[in-house]
Parts: structure tokens; C-alpha cells; sequence
């Protein structure tokens, strides 16, 4: 059996399951802040206790290794989480040392993109192909890039940090400090904040507010996507140049890396083909026809038990290393 330890902003799961990717036992608790950090890891290592207990494992030599997926930036080597966006204050945390401490059997540390990746490649309806990028397509945008089979993790763990190619010299500034990375364009928080400053500041009226239920901080991803598909003037708009955006980075993707497979989580998992085939007509705008025509693009097929297979995914991947 494996432990899979995912870690989000604010959430952590723990779960247990096999080689094949089945869960037997899954449990969450809150993430704490930084000032809460020692508390964090009791509470994280009680729960590793109570699903190993839970899925009837009496010793700790039935588990063969122990996955973390947890947000980038991080330093795989080193075992740190650099600066999570989401975790303000984590920075250069420890982690794998800190669990590794707790367990006595291997524990493997890799970021939550590409472990979604190693995920879709182990367990996904898209198994085993050679070439695969799984984009989060979530807050942010971030890729798990398998290439000719395997993970491809960098020189310093940044391969599949897509969300900060620039694609536009002139662009809004991110808060990595460049301007016009494609994560402004495509990651929910920032489409989210920029739709609340243009409805506010040019007293737009719009559906997405209404969707909100009236008030501008409850605008997100599903308010705004809800009113683009009943019409709304504004959402359209904005919606098509969201399109435009998404479908600039993946065929810059699908150019640089002749991908057999790319497949998006959570916001196309939501809207399904209603987001993939004006996606899909764009494209060809942006990569040329033979990858284009080599490439699958679809919605994730492991929707939200992704996050557990993904820490199940880097201890398989990481036993095997
Ligand atoms: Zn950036």
C-alpha cells in the first residue's frame, strides 16, 4: 500500500491506496499558517494515523512509501516548499525532512501539477500515453509534462510552470513580477479580480454579478462561465477572450512538445465540451496542423479524487526512480 499526502492552500488530504490507484481511505483537515506550522504537522501526522488505522493497516511496513504533492515553487532535491502563493509565509519549509522524520519507510516530494500529471499518466482514461501534459486550469496554471514517458522535472524542478510563460511583452503585471504571464490571462484568481475591477470602476451590468449573488467578492470562475452561457453581453466577451488566451499557451504547449494528449482539470471538467470545442477551433491559430491534428484535448477523467492519486502517483513514481 502508499500514503499520499496532499497538501493545498487551504486544505491537506491524506489517503491510502494501491498500485492500481484505488483509494481505500481518504480524510482532509485545514491547512494552518505559517505561526500554526508545529500544530499543522501533529495534526497532519494524527491523520496519517487515523486512515492508516481506518484501512486496517496495523504496521507501518505495509506501507511502501509515502507521496507528497504539494504546491509549487519547490526544491525536489532539497525537500522545500520555496514560496507557496496560497500558503503565505511557507517559505523554504522543510516538508520532506519533517515527514520523512515521522516514517520509516521512503517518502517522495514533487509539486502538485506534476503530480496530477504522473496521476494521468498511472491512472487516467489516457494511461500510458507517451506524451501527455495535464494543465490544473484551477486558481492558477500550472502543467505536469510527461515527455517520451517521463516526468520532465527541470533543472531546478520549474519544468511545466506554464501559468509564467509571457505571452504578452505588454500585459498586466503578475505577481511573480513580470508582465503578461499567461496565468494573468488564464488562472482563475487574477480572470476573477479583473472582472470585479472592470465591473466596479465601468459600472458595468452583467449576469456574472447577479450570478454572484450581488455582490462582486463571490465572483469566480462558475459566476462568470454561468453568465457567458446565458448571453450576457460582457461575459461573452470576456469569456471569448479567455478562450483566445487558453488556447495561445496550449498551442504553444502542443508546438514545443507534440503532446499525444492534453487534458485540463478542474474549470473544463466543470464546463466540459461547451469549453473544449470553441477551445479546439482556436488552436489552430497558434500550433501548427500536425501536432495539432496528433493531439487529443479533453477535460480530465479523474475529476477530484486527482489531488489523492496525485501523492499515490509520486510515491509509485519515486519507489520506481
Ligand atoms: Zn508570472
Amino acid at each position: 500500500m502508499l500514503l499520499g499526502i496532499d497538501i493545498g492552500g487551504t486544505k491537506t488530504a491524506v489517503c491510502l491506496g494501491d498500485r492500481k490507484g484505488t483509494i481505500t481511505q481518504s480524510a482532509r483537515m485545514i491547512s494552518r499558517p505559517v505561526e500554526a506550522i508545529d500544530r499543522y504537522f501533529e495534526e497532519l501526522f494524527a491523520l496519517c494515523d487515523q486512515v492508516m488505522f481506518d484501512g486496517g493497516i496495523t504496521d507501518q511496513s505495509a506501507i511502501a512509501a509515502v507521496g507528497i504533492s504539494a504546491p509549487g515553487p519547490l526544491d525536489v532535491k532539497r525537500g522545500l516548499l520555496l514560496a507557496p502563493p496560497n500558503n503565505p509565509g511557507w517559505i523554504d519549509v522543510p516538508i520532506l525532512k519533517r515527514i520523512s522524520a515521522r516514517f520509516p519507510m521512503p517518502v517522495y516530494l514533487n509539486n502538485d501539477a506534476n503530480g496530477c500529471g504522473l496521476a494521468e499518466h498511472r491512472f487516467g482514461a489516457y494511461r500510458g500515453a507517451q506524451n501527455l501534459i495535464y494543465l490544473t486550469a484551477s486558481t492558477g496554471m500550472g502543467a505536469g509534462i510527461i515527455a517520451s514517458g517521463r516526468l520532465l522535472q527541470g533543472a531546478t524542478d520549474m519544468g511545466g510552470e506554464v501559468g509564467h510563460m509571457v505571452v504578452d511583452m505588454a500585459g498586466p503585471l503578475c505577481p511573480c513580477g513580470r508582465q503578461g504571464c499567461w496565468e494573468v490571462y488564464v488562472g482563475g484568481k487574477n480572470i476573477a479580480n479583473r472582472l470585479r475591477e472592470k465591473i466596479e470602476t465601468e459600472a458595468i451590468s452583467t449576469i456574472i454579478l447577479d450570478e454572484a449573488g450581488g455582490k462582486l467578492e463571490n465572483i469566480d470562475h462558475r459566476a462568470f462561465a454561468a453568465a457567458a452561457r446565458q448571453g450576457d453581453p460582457f461575459a461573452v466577451d470576456e469569456w471569448n477572450t479567455y478562450l483566445d488566451r487558453l488556447a495561445q499557451g496550449i498551442g504553444i504547449l502542443i508546438q514545443s512538445f507534440n503532446p499525444d494528449v492534453v487534458l485540463l482539470g478542474t474549470i473544463a471538467i466543470k464546463e466540459g465540451d461547451w469549453l473544449i470545442k470553441p477551445l479546439q477551433e482556436r488552436l489552430e491559430r497558434y500550433c501548427w496542423k500536425w501536432p495539432l491534428e496528433a493531439c487529443t484535448v479533453a477535460p480530465s477523467s479523474l475529476g477530484e479524487k486527482i489531488g489523492d492519486l496525485a501523492g499515490l502517483a509520486i510515491a509509485l513514481t519515486g519507489l520506481e526512480s
